[in-house]
C-alpha cells in the first residue's frame, strides 16, 4: 500500500480500517531514517515499530515534537550540549494531550541550540538541510520539523515552538504550512524555555487542516502554566473547511514590503490579489512600530534566555564534569563546553542589558516598544480582519552565504516576524509560490485568539492553490 496520503486520509482510512498499521510503522521508519541521513531532521528517532497497540481518536498518527519540548523518556536536549543525555520524566502538557488523544512520537527535530537561531544552523547535533535544496537553510530555529514535514510526503505533524518566529520561517523556507497561536493559548508546561514572555508552543503540517486538528488537540487552559489563558477547547477543523472569503477585510502593511526581496513581494502581492478573487478585500495601511520591533525583540529575548540559562550548570541535568575547584569556576567550565558561540553571545548581551544602569535604558525602554507594538496592531484589527504580508524578506539562503553574515545581519532576517511574536498575537506562514524553485510564504496575522479566521483565510487560500 502507498501511504503518500493526507493526515485527513490517514484518519478515515484508519477508522474505516483500511490501515494496516504495522506495515504503515515500518515504512514510516524506513523512509524517515533515510531521509534523516540526507537531509539531518532529527536529533533522536524512536521506533515506532516496537509498540503496536493504536488508540482513537488519532489511530497513532506519527507526530515528531522539537526537541525542546519534553517528552517523558526520549532525550530533550533544545540542541544544545549542555543538555546532552537529558531524558525527562515527564511528557509537556502539549505533548501528553497528544499522546492521551492517540498520537505517537516518530522522534526529536534538530533546532538551533535553545532556539537561538533562524537558521537551524546553531545546533550541537548537525544542520538539517533544506529539503528544495541540501546547500540551503531549512530556516529556524523549528528547522528539523519544517524540513521534515516538507519530505516525509506521509501522514506526520511536527510540534514546534516559536520565540520570534521560528515557526513561520522554517514554515515558509520549506514551502509547508506554520501554525504560531496567542500566546498562553497553548500551555508551556514542559517547554525548555528561551524566553518565557515570548516563547508559544505551535504546529508545522504540509496542509492548514493538519494544524487545526493538532490545535483543537493542544490549546486550551492548563493550570500548570501560570500564563495559560481561561480557554475551553474548540474544534478549529470546521474552519479549514472555508471556501470563500466574502467579507473579510485583509490589512496589507506597507512596511512589510521594505528591503523584501523583489521576487518575494512579487508572490505574495499575487497571493494577496488571490485572497481577493475569492471574495476579501484589502487595503494597504501603515504600522508605524515596525522599525522599533527587532531591537526591542533582541533586547527582551536575550535578557531572558539569559536568565534562563542559568540553571544550566551542569549540577542537575545534562552535562556533567569531574567536580574540582569553586563553584563558579566550575559552572564556567560546564558552560564553556556545554554552550555554543550564539548562546554565549546572548548570554552576554542579555546580561547587559539588564545591569543596574543600563536596565532604564535597555530593558524598560524595549518594554515601552513593546507596548507600543501592541497598540498599532490593536489598532489595526479594528480595521482589518487578518494583516497579509511575506513571511520572510528572502528565499532560503545558502549556508556559504549564511557563514558570511554578521551577528546582526542575521537578526535582521527575523524583522518581520518579530513584531507578531512582541504582540503576541497568532500567525500562520503558508506557500505562495516560488522563485528559482524555492518556496515563498505568505505571513498571516490575526488578532488575539482569533486562530479561527487565520485558520479560515489560509484554507480557502489552499484550496484554491491547488
Ligand atoms: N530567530 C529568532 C531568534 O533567534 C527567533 C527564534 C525563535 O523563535 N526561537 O531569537
Amino acid at each position: 500500500m502507498k501511504y503518500s496520503i493526507t493526515v485527513r486520509e490517514f484518519l478515515e482510512q484508519s477508522k474505516a480500517g483500511n490501515i494496516d498499521y504495522l506495515d504503515f510503522v515500518a515504512k514510516l521508519m524506513e523512509k524517515t531514517r533515510a531521509l534523516d541521513e540526507q537531509y539531518n531532521f532529527l536529533i533522536t528517532i524512536e521506533d515506532l515499530t516496537k509498540f503496536v497497540s493504536i488508540e482513537p481518536s488519532f489511530f497513532g498518527l506519527p507526530i515528531s515534537v522539537k526537541d525542546n519540548i519534553c517528552t517523558a523518556r526520549i532525550q530533550s536536549t533544545a540542541g544544545s550540549r549542555i543538555l546532552e543525555g537529558y531524558v525527562p520524566h515527564f511528557d509537556a502538557t502539549a505533548v501528553e494531550r497528544l499522546r492521551a488523544e492517540g498520537c505517537r512520537i516518530l522522534g526529536k527535530t534538530q533546532q538551533d541550540e535553545f532556539g537561538f537561531g533562524t537558521f537551524s544552523t546553531n545546533s550541537a547535533y548537525g544542520v538539517p538541510k533544506n529539503p528544495y535544496d541540501p546547500q540551503r537553510s531549512t530556516g529556524g530555529s523549528s528547522g528539523g520539523a519544517a524540513g521534515l514535514a516538507a519530505a516525509l510526503n506521509m501522514p506526520h505533524v511536527a510540534l514546534a515552538e516559536s520565540t520570534g518566529g521560528s515557526i513561520s520561517c522554517p514554515a515558509s523556507f520549506c514551502g509547508v504550512v506554520g501554525l504560531t497561536p496567542t500566546y498562553g493559548l497553548v500551555s508551556r508546561y514542559g517547554l525548555i524555555d528561551y524566553a518565557n514572555s515570548l516563547d508559544k508552543i505551535g504546529l508545522i503540517g504540509r496542509q492548514v487542516y493538519d494544524v487545526a486538528l493538532l490545535l483543537s488537540c493542544i490549546a486550551g487552559h492548563d493550570a500548570r502554566d501560570s500564563t495559560s489563558l481561561q480557554e475551553k477547547k474548540k474544534d478549529y477543523t470546521k474552519h479549514a473547511a472555508k471556501k470563500d472569503l466574502s467579507g473579510l477585510r485583509i490589512g496589507v502593511p506597507k512596511e512589510y514590503f521594505e528591503n523584501v526581496d523583489e521576487a518575494v513581494s512579487r508572490n505574495v502581492w499575487s497571493a494577496i490579489e488571490r485572497l481577493e478573487s475569492l471574495g476579501a478585500s484589502y487595503s494597504e495601511f501603515s504600522l508605524p512600530t515596525t522599525k522599533y520591533a527587532l531591537a526591542a525583540y533582541y533586547i527582551i529575548a536575550t535578557a531572558e534566555a539569559s536568565t534562563n540559562l542559568a540553571k544550566y550548570c551542569g549540577m542537575r541535568y545534562g552535562l556533567h564534569m569531574p567536580l574540582e575547584g569553586t563553584y563558579n569556576e566550575y559552572f564556567s567550565k560546564v558552560r564553556a563546553a556545554g554552550l555554543g558561540t550564539e548562546a554565549k553571545r546572548r548570554v552576554m548581551l542579555g546580561t547587559f542589558a539588564r545591569m543596574s544602569g543600563y536596565r532604564d535604558a535597555y530593558y524598560l525602554k524595549a518594554m515601552q516598544v513593546r507596548t507600543l507594538i501592541i497598540r498599532d496592531f490593536k489598532k489595526a484589527f479594528g480595521k482589518y480582519d487578518v494583516i497579509a504580508a511575506p513571511t520572510m524578506p528572502v528565499a532560503p539562503p545558502k549556508f556559504a552565504d549564511i557563514a558570511k553574515l554578521t551577528p546582526l545581519q542575521n537578526y535582521q532576517m527575523d524583522v518581520l516576524t518579530v513584531p507578531a511574536n512582541l504582540a503576541g498575537i497568532p500567525h500562520l506562514s503558508i506557500n505562495c509560490g516560488f522563485t528559482n524553485n524555492m518556496p515563498v510564504g505568505l505571513h498571516l496575522l490575526g488578532d488575539h485568539l482569533a486562530e479561527a479566521k487565520l485558520i479560515e483565510t489560509a484554507a480557502a487560500f489552499e484550496r484554491e492553490q491547488k
